[in-house]
């Protein structure tokens, strides 16, 4: 007989007293299927809420891959990763571990809009992620502050081929079956959409209501997770492994097939810079299948790798990294410390490049090489935001260059990453390609970029925990959702294992459903995030933008712990007592800062109320108007074009010209008065600086933001006349997108028109006085 039930090789130590009654029992809390960004995510919140956790992944060695971008961030994704991090998760920690070039993306722009990225080495990121997990066989000698492990996680090589559910009717689900958020595509159809002359369209409204309909089916069903069936990659004996919760994370891998060309062959990706391709998983995709999951069919690429040593370098245009570096994680930030590679001094330059119009050729001239793909009428659903170069060309073709950067995969690696140059070309003409952009003249590819196209469920079957409505106890997190990218991927596992640990250990207790670990809306972008896609679902891979959230001034990177490590504590989530400490000092340092301001005292001139801002007039420029027009520091920062860093520069003048008065009247002799005064001149210190900024010239704007919400969650039910006509010159604030899904949709209301997938909250309240003013 080779079934057997694995037995957890340890005793149960909860890291929360709420569990610690927990006894060892011969089955695990939580298995988490797939160790990829949502699993490891998924599995250590598991872990971390004191629930007995089993990771099931194919190959430990591919714990940490980061299959495309060798980068972490970005605007919207950093807001991710700092949210991640806020909650103790795993990402920020192991970017910053890893991190080789660092920048602030919109770093002139408002701090609600910038988003931190850094590039990984790959290797070291992949070394650390395992370090992390405790699986690395090396022993890291002098590992700092690297932790190694993580208490009630195992990990175990395996391949999961099926879930063990106990079915029947009148099984209890974790959360109500019916959401009247759900989106009903079927209600969307020709009559009411207008009729979709563009054949892509009718297939993506068909498309649509497949999925729809197979939902329907979904939320009839009941049954129980009771385990995992897996086959361990080594021996090949079948397992049957006994569990309360499951967390599905299989990314790209359900039914994958990989592209290059008019070539196919089945695979979840490729093993990294070499042929060899990874299993995809069929077993699960019929198992969902089977209970009725709505399966839809996206696609994504990555672009060839390039030999670094065959780039001109001096012909591309350098991009330098951050100087000092600022981290992802919290914790650091608030020591003080810098990422240890940016510390240490080896940050590595990228560089930029950019196609032509002879490169624009090729990829028009080579389009019937590409693959020929299942979903899309054989064209692929792929990921909007990052098209391939071919979508590039296709959809700008007033454009006669596309930027490329040229980012080295690692400190001791030649191979470089083209980023924004993907396109599955036979890998001759892929080469072509690339020697007509500058300085890729003599370029060599290490590996031809590919392409995948996999099996995705319709979130829509999913709660805002993320646990199917159907099936009790099996949650689903990251690309198997419908998103693309790390970041979002690890996002859902954060919410997604918390949420199985908690389950699973109430369950254990005997106790009543555990309140689910939500982020609403307002909270973070992880709540935008989830709330998109169990509320509208998605018929592209999903990525997160800050235009996505209507409460983006709120939601800054900067804040992301304020807004969300004491939730995460509550929640048995945030387990470093560090952090808690480290929060509170930063409260207590940011108030103080926001207080000092408030308490100096500046005159402004009519000049500089109006809104000039520039240095020239200095000190003088505020000491010189009248005593009505005294303002705080505070109030100065608040006005337009005016920034910390220039009401400080004022705030010194201003202290240095009153000293020297009073100098010369004290005989040359400091007061403690003066001396108290000077102290509280220093610098609003790096760790709290956007905080502070971004609190104080905010605060109208949220003030406003909350009633702009208010009144819009009351025009909800307002009517879009029939006739509307959507097009650019009558809308020019609205996006290309905006005015396509709008017109192929045409919402009755605006309770319909918020639950399209794609349309920004900004967009709602355009089409809103739009709409007021036709009526
Ligand atoms: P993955 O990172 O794919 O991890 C899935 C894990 O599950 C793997 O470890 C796998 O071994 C394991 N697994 C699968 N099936 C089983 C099973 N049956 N049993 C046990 N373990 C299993 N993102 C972007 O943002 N931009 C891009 O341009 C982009 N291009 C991409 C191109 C390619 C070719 C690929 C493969 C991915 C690309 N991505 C891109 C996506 C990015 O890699 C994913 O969004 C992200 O990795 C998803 O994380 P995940 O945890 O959901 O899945």
């Amino acid at each position: 007989n080779n079934n057997r039930i694995l037995l957890p090789s340890q005793s149960f130590t909860s890291s929360t007293s709420s569990i610690s009654s927990h006894k060892q029992s011969s089955s695990y809390d939580v298995i988490v299927i797939g160790g990829g960004h949502a699993g490891t995510e998924a599995a250590t919140a598991s872990a971390r809420t004191g629930a007995r956790t089993l990771l099931i992944t194919q190959n430990k060695s591919t714990l940490g891959e980061l299959s495309c971008n060798p980068s972490i961030g970005g605007i919207g994704k950093g807001h991710l990763v700092r949210e991640i991090d806020a909650l103790n998760g795993v990402m920020g920690c192991v970017a910053d571990e890893s991190g080789i070039h660092f920048r602030m993306l919109n770093r002139r722009k408002g701090p609600a809009v910038r988003g931190p990225r850094a590039q990984m080495d790959r290797d070291l990121y992949k070394m650390n992620m395992q370090r992390y997990l405790g699986v690395s066989n090396n022993d890291g000698g002098d590992d700092g502050e690297m932790f190694y492990g993580v208490e009630n996680l195992e990990i175990l090589e395996a391949s999961a081929e099926d879930l063990l559910l106990e079915e029947g009717v009148g099984i209890e689900a974790l959360a109500p079956l019916a959401d009247p958020a759900d989106v009903d595509y079927s209600s969307i159809d020709s009559s009411t959409a207008g009729s979709p002359t563009n054949k892509n369209e009718r297939i993506r409204l068909e498309k649509a209501k497949e999925l729809s309909s197979a939902k329907a089916n979904v939320s009839h069903r009941r049954a129980r997770i009771r385990g995992v069936v897996a086959i361990d990659t080594t021996t090949k004996e079948r397992m049957e492994i006994e569990s309360t919760t499951v967390v599905l994370t299989t990314g790209t891998f359900l039914r994958g097939v990989l592209m290059i060309g008019h070539g196919r062959y089945s695979g979840g990706r490729h093993l990294r810079d070499s042929e060899e391709v990874e299993p995809p998983s069929v077993g699960l995709a019929l198992t969902l299948e089977r209970f009725g999951f709505p399966l839809g069919r996206l696609k994504t690429g990555t672009p060839a790798r390039l030999d670094g040593r065959t780039i001109n370098w001096e012909a591309c245009l350098i991009q330098p990294s951050e100087r000092p570096a600022l981290p992802f994680s919290h914790l650091r930030q608030s020591r003080g410390e810098q990422p240890p590679l940016a510390a240490s001094g080896q940050l590595i330059d990228c560089y930029q490049t950019a196609t032509n119009e002879a490169t624009h050729k090729l990829v028009s001239d080579y389009a019937h090489l590409l693959p020929q793909y299942d979903g899309m009428d054989g064209k692929g659903n792929g990921p909007r935001y990052c098209p391939s170069i071919y979508k590039k060309v296709e959809r700008f073709a007033e454009r006669s260059s596309h930027n490329s950067f040229l980012e080295p995969e690692g400190l001791n690696s030649h191979i470089v990453y083209p980023n924004g140059m993907s396109g599955p070309y036979p890998e001759e003409i892929q080469l072509q390609i690339f020697r007509t952009m500058k300085g890729l003249e003599k370029v060599d590819i290490v590996r031809p970029g590919y392409d995948v196209e996999y099996n995705f469920v319709n979130p829509q079957v999913l709660t805002h925990t993320l646990e199917a409505k159907s099936i009790a106890g099996l949650y689903l997190a990251g690309q198997i959702c419908g998103t693309t990218g790390y970041e979002e991927a690890a996002a859902q596992g954060i919410i997604a294992g918390a949420n199985a640990g908690r389950a699973a250990g109430a369950a254990y207790r005997g106790e009543k459903a555990p309140v689910p670990f939500v982020l609403g809306r307002d909270e973070a972008y992880i709540g935008v995030l989830i709330d998109d896609l169990v509320t509208k679902g998605t018929l592209e891979p999903y990525r997160m933008f800050t235009s996505r959230a209507e409460y983006r001034i709120s939601l800054r990177a900067d804040n992301a712990d304020l807004r969300l490590t004491r939730k995460g504590a509550e929640h048995g989530l945030v387990t470093d007592p560090e952090r808690l400490a480290a929060l509170d000092m930063r409260q207590e340092l940011i108030a103080s800062n926001v207080d000092r301001l408030r308490n100096f005292k500046l005159y402004v001139t009519e000049w500089a109320e109006r809104g000039g801002n520039d240095l020239m007039g200095g000190a003088a420029a505020y000491r010189t108007g009248r005593e009505s027009n005294k303002k705080s520091a505070e109030e100065v920062l608040g006005m337009p074009n005016v920034s910390l860093k220039m009401v400080e520069q004022i705030m010194a003048d201003v202290f240095a010209e009153d000293q020297s008065a009073k100098l010369s009247t004290v005989d040359g002799e400091s007061t403690d008065d003066q001396r108290e005064s000077a102290a509280k001149l220093n610098p609003t210190p790096s760790s709290v600086y956007d905080t502070v900024e971004a609190s104080v010239k905010y605060k109208s704007y949220v003030v406003r933001q909350e009633k702009d919400i208010e009144s819009w969650r009351k025009a909800q039910g307002v009517k879009i006349p029939p006739y509307i006509v959507y097009d650019h010159d009558v809308m020019p604030t609205f996006s290309k997108e905006e005015i396509e899904k709008l017109d192929r949709f045409r919402p009755a209301t605006f309770a319909e028109a918020s639950q399209i997938s794609g349309l920004t909250p900004q967009c709602l309240v355009y089409l809103y006085h739009h709409v007021m003013k036709l009526n």
